[in-house]
């Protein structure tokens, strides 16, 4: 089967809040199932289910998995919820659903979540480092949140601006006034 499509900004459907997860049907099963063919042959290290047009709080992760080894350990995570964070960290993130682009965000270097796994099982979890990191960011998708949020307001329009650029050429559109549309709306 096909893989399914990662959405990318300025996609709306990216900025929803994504709603808690009462019961883990098969359907979230098999959306799981398709979220993490599409992180490891993207490949990322985190994907949430908002980046696949899905509103529901799921998030996968898998921070130590390499092409060149290979070895999978995914953490699948319904409804995580961060319940404690400390200390800094700053991290050159990018994001499948932000194209083309990197900045350094400043998150916490510790957090503590509460989540459930697939067949309902509680998870605490302490993660530190990259790990704490990509739990951030991913979680940071479910209430409709991207890291070009937390980075200056200058470098957030220079991506903007670049992105609207290049939407506009893939769609093969004149230059006048694509660009102050799409900026009005973006900004
Ligand atoms: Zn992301």
């Amino acid at each position: 089967m096909a893989l399914r499509e990662v959405l990318q900004f300025p996609d709306k459907r990216l900025r929803e809040v994504s709603k808690p997860i009462a019961t883990v049907t098969d359907e979230i099963r098999e959306l799981a199932r398709d979220m993490l063919d599409v992180m490891y042959d993207e490949p990322g290290i985190g994907l949430a289910a908002p980046q696949l047009g899905v509103a529901m709080r799921l998030v996968v992760v898998d921070v130590a998995w390499t092409e060149e080894d290979g070895l999978r350990n995914p953490r699948v995570l319904v409804n995580p919820e961060i319940v404690h964070a400390e200390g800094t960290f700053s991290w050159n993130e990018g994001c499948l659903s932000v194209p083309d682009f990197q900045a350094e965000v400043e998150r916490a270097e510790r957090v503590r979540l509460r989540a459930s796994d697939l067949d309902g099982n509680p998870l605490e979890i302490e993660a530190e480092g990259l790990e704490a990191v990509c739990f951030q960011h991913e979680l940071d998708h479910l209430d409709g949140v991207l890291f070009i949020d937390r980075i200056s307001r200058l470098k957030r329009s220079i991506y903007v601006r670049k992105r609207t650029k290049q939407l506009r050429q893939e769609r093969g559109e004149p230059r006048s006034q694509t660009v102050s549309q799409a900026g009005e709306e973006l900004g």
